[in-house]
C-alpha cells in the first residue's frame, strides 16, 4: 500500500493492517470498527475505539480519509476525531476550502485552538496527521504545566507547540498527569483511517556535555 509516510524502524505499529488487536471501546470491550484491505472504517454507533497500552511524550501519525458528503455540513460533515492521551482532541472533518478555518474545524484542538492554516484536502483523499505531544507535568515550582502539542496535517504546520488549556470535550478523564491511549472518535460518520504508529519520546535528554 502506498502510505504517505511509511512507519520508521523505530516506530511501535498501533494499527496492523489486519484486526484491531491492539484497540477496544472506552469500557474495555472489543473494538467493532471495520478492518479491510488494511483500512479501518467506522461503524457508527460501536463508539470510540481507543489503543490498549498508554504513552506520555511521543510523535504520532496516522492517515484519514473523509467520505464524501455534499449535502452535509459544519459539524456533520465527516466528523471524527484523534484524541492525544485520550484527552485532547485533534478534529477531523471535511473543512476543505473553508477560510479562515475555526475551532472546530479539521485540525482544531478542539474549541481551543484553530489550526493556523487550512491544510484539507478534498475528501476522498489520503490525508496525514502527525503529532509531536508533550504530556502534563509538574514543573519546579511544583504546578502542573498543561500539555503542549505540535502538529502537522498534509506536511503543513496547523500547531506549533501550544499549550492546551484543558483537556477537551469528550475527554477520558481529567488525569493530565496519567500516561493515556490514542483515541479516535466514532461521530457517526464514515472515516476510514490507516498506517496509525507511535514512537514513544523520553522526558528529557541526558545532561551530558
Ligand atoms: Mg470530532
Amino acid at each position: 500500500m502506498d502510505y504517505i509516510m511509511a512507519p520508521p524502524s523505530n516506530a511501535v505499529i498501533l494499527f496492523n493492517g489486519k484486526d484491531l488487536s491492539n484497540w477496544q471501546t472506552r469500557s474495555g470491550g472489543t473494538a467493532g470498527w471495520e478492518v479491510k484491505d488494511g483500512i479501518i472504517t467506522v461503524v457508527p454507533g460501536t463508539g470510540d475505539i481507543m489503543t490498549k497500552e498508554t504513552f506520555t511524550d511521543f510523535y504520532l501519525h496516522l492517515e484519514w480519509m473523509e467520505p464524501d458528503m455534499p449535502d452535509a455540513k459544519g459539524q456533520a460533515k465527516g466528523n471524527s476525531g484523534v484524541y492525544l492521551q485520550g484527552r485532547y482532541e485533534i478534529q477531523v472533518l471535511d473543512s476543505y476550502g473553508i477560510e479562515p478555518p475555526g475551532k472546530g474545524d479539521c485540525g482544531a484542538i478542539y474549541n481551543q485552538y484553530a489550526p493556523l492554516v487550512n491544510a484539507c484536502k478534498p475528501p476522498l483523499q489520503w490525508q496525514a496527521y502527525d503529532f509531536i505531544f508533550r504530556s502534563a507535568r509538574t514543573g519546579a515550582d511544583g504546578k502542573i504545566e498543561n500539555a503542549r502539542i505540535t502538529a502537522c496535517q498534509n506536511g503543513m504546520v496547523i500547531h506549533n507547540n501550544v499549550i492546551v488549556d484543558g483537556v477537551t470535550g469528550g475527554a477520558i478523564n481529567d488525569k493530565v498527569l496519567e500516561p493515556g491511549p490514542i483515541l479516535l472518535q466514532d461521530h457517526g460518520n464514515l472515516i476510514k483511517y490507516r498506517n496509525i504508529w507511535i514512537i514513544p519520546l523520553p522526558l528529557k535528554g541526558s545532561d551530558k556535555y
